[in-house]
C-alpha cells in the first residue's frame, strides 16, 4: 500500500492563540507517518464528517432576548454512533469543537468501544446564567441540534460547564419531541432518569487507574508520590480524591479563580466541601493564592491538568517541575510543548488514554439504557479498570516497539483501527 500524502502541518506562531484544531491535526499527521494508509484515507480521517452551527434566541429573566451560537460536530462515525460531550464556555468555537470531536474518535477507538467521535457546545458563560436561563438555553440548543442527535446516531454527554442536570434536560427535550422517553440519547444523566452509577466519577477515577499503572511502570510508589491538579470540576476533583485514596499526596489544586499549594498536603474531600460553600478553592486554610500559570510550575511528581486546552505550551514546558503529566483535560499540552517535555524526560500520559474513563462509563450507561438493565457500581468500576489498564498496556507496548512517545503510540493504535474499519466497510457507494 502506498503511503498517504500529508498536508503540511499548520504553522503555530504564538502559543497564546494556539488553535486546538491545528494541534489535533498536527498530532494526527505525526502518527499517520507510521501507518501505510491507502491514498486519500488519511485525508478523510483528517477532516470532520458533519458540522452544524446554530444561532438561537433565549428570553432572559429580565425579559430581554439574547442570541447564542451553538455547535455540534461529528468527526467520524465508522466504528459506531458518534459520541462526545457538550461544552458551555465563552471560548467555544467551531475549531475547538472540531478538535474535541477528532480526539473523541481516537479515544473511543483506543478504548475499543464501538463509537465514533463528536463534540458540541454553546458559547456562553454558564456561571452568569440563572438556573431558568440555563434550562431554556439547554432545551433550545437540544432542539436545534436534534437533527444531529439520536440514541443510535449521536449521543452527547457532559463536558466543561455542563452537568447531569443539563443532560436530564436534553434527554427530556428529545423525549418530548418524539413522544416517549429516550434515556439512551444522552449519557451522564442523573441516576433517577437512566444515568449510570459511577458515571460522574468515571473520568477522574479513570485518570487514577492510569496514573496507578504509570507509577507501577516507572517504579514509583503512590505513598511517596505528590500530585498537583489544575481544575477542580468534575474531572479534577474526583481525580484528586481518588489519587489521595490511592496513597498519593495532593499538594496543589486550582480552579478558574486561582490555585493553592501546600507541600504538606491538601485534603481534596475537605477542599470540595469548602469549594461547595465558597465557590472556589482560593483562601482554603489560609493558603497563599497562586495563579494557574504558577501552579503548573510547582514541584511535584504528577501534574494533572484537568481544566482546558493549551495550558502546557512552549512558553512554560521548560519550567515544569514534574516527572509525569497525566492529561485529565482534553488537549492541555500543545504539540510544541510535547517535544520539549519529551526532551526533558517528562512522561506525558495523553488525554485520549488518560481521561477515557468518562466515555467508557458513558458507553456502559448507554448499554444499560438500551437494555433497561442496570449494573452495580462495583461491576462498573471493575470493568472500567480492566479497559483502562488494557489500553494503557497496549499503548505502552506500541510506544516501546515503535520508539515513539505515548501520545503518538496511542494515536497510531486509534487511527489504525478506524482506518481498518473504514476499509472493511468500504467507501460508499
Ligand atoms: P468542569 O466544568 O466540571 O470543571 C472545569 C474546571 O476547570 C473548573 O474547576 C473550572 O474552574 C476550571 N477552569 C475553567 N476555566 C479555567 C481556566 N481558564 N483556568 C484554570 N481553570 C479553569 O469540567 P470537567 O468536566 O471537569 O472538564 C475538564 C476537562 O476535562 C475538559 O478539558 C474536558 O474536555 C475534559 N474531560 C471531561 C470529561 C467529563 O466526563 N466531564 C471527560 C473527558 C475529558
Amino acid at each position: 500500500m502506498q503511503a498517504a500524502t500529508l498536508v503540511a502541518p499548520p504553522q503555530v506562531s504564538s502559543n497564546h492563540q494556539i488553535n486546538p484544531w491545528h494541534s489535533a491535526q498536527r498530532q494526527f499527521d505525526e502518527a499517520v507517518r507510521y501507518l501505510s494508509l491507502p491514498p486519500g484515507l488519511a485525508d478523510m480521517l483528517r477532516e470532520t464528517k458533519r458540522e452544524l452551527i446554530v444561532k438561537f434566541p433565549v428570553v432572559m429573566d429580565d425579559g430581554s432576548i439574547q442570541m447564542f451560537t451553538g455547535y455540534r460536530v461529528h468527526h467520524n462515525a465508522v466504528r459506531g454512533p458518534t459520541k462526545g460531550g457538550i461544552r458551555y464556555d465563552t471560548n467555544v468555537s467551531l475549531d475547538e469543537m472540531r478538535a474535541l470531536a477528532m480526539w473523541m474518535t481516537w479515544k473511543c477507538s483506543l478504548m475499543n468501544i464501538p463509537y465514533g467521535g463528536a463534540k458540541g457546545g454553546v458559547a456562553c458563560n454558564p456561571r452568569k446564567l440563572s438556573p431558568r436561563e440555563l434550562e431554556k438555553l439547554t432545551r433550545r440548543y437540544a432542539t436545534e441540534i436534534s437533527i444531529m442527535m439520536s440514541p443510535l446516531g449521536d449521543i452527547p454527554a457532559p463536558d466543561m460547564g455542563t452537568n447531569p442536570q443539563i443532560m436530564a434536560w436534553i434527554m427530556d427535550t428529545y423525549s418530548m419531541h418524539v413522544g416517549y422517553s429516550v434515556p439512551a440519547v444522552v449519557t451522564g444523566k442523573p441516576t433517577q432518569v437512566g444515568g449510570s452509577l459511577g458515571r460522574r466519577e468515571g473520568t477522574g477515577r479513570g485518570v487514577t487507574y492510569v496514573v496507578e499503572e504509570t507509577l507501577r511502570q516507572q517504579r514509583m510508589i503512590p505513598d511517596e508520590t505528590t500530585v498537583v491538579v489544575q481544575g477542580f470540576g468534575n474531572v479534577g476533583s474526583v481525580a484528586a480524591r481518588t489519587l489521595q485514596e490511592l496513597g498519593c499526596r495532593v499538594i496543589g489544586v486550582s480552579d478558574i479563580t486561582g490555585g493553592i499549594y501546600n507541600p504538606r498536603g491538601i485534603d481534596p474531600v475537605d477542599l470540595l466541601r469548602y469549594h461547595h460553600e465558597t465557590g472556589s478553592v482560593i483562601d482554603y486554610m489560609g493558603l497563599d493564592t497562586l495563579t494557574n500559570a504558577e501552579l503548573l510550575e510547582q514541584k511535584c511528581d504528577v501534574l494533572v491538568p484537568a481544566a482546558l486546552e493549551n495550558q502546557i505550551t512552549d512558553r512554560n514546558a521548560d519550567r515544569l517541575r514534574c516527572k509525569i503529566v497525566a492529561e485529565g483535560a482534553n488537549g492541555p499540552t500543545t504539540p510544541d510543548a510535547d517535544v520539549i517535555l519529551g526532551e526533558r524526560g517528562i512522561l506525558v500520559v495523553p488525554d485520549i488514554l488518560c481521561n477515557a474513563g468518562g466515555v467508557t462509563v458513558s458507553y456502559f450507561e448507554w448499554v444499560q439504557d438500551l437494555q433497561s438493565f442496570f449494573w452495580t457500581e462495583a461491576e462498573i468500576n471493575d470493568r472500567l479498570r480492566r479497559i483502562m489498564v488494557n489500553a494503557f498496556n497496549e499503548v505502552l507496548n506500541e510506544s516501546q516497539q515503535r520508539g515513539v512517545n505515548l501520545r503518538t503510540a496511542a494515536q497510531i493504535l486509534a487511527i489504525s483501527r478506524v482506518a481498518e474499519a473504514t476499509m472493511t466497510r468500504g467507501i460508499y457507494p
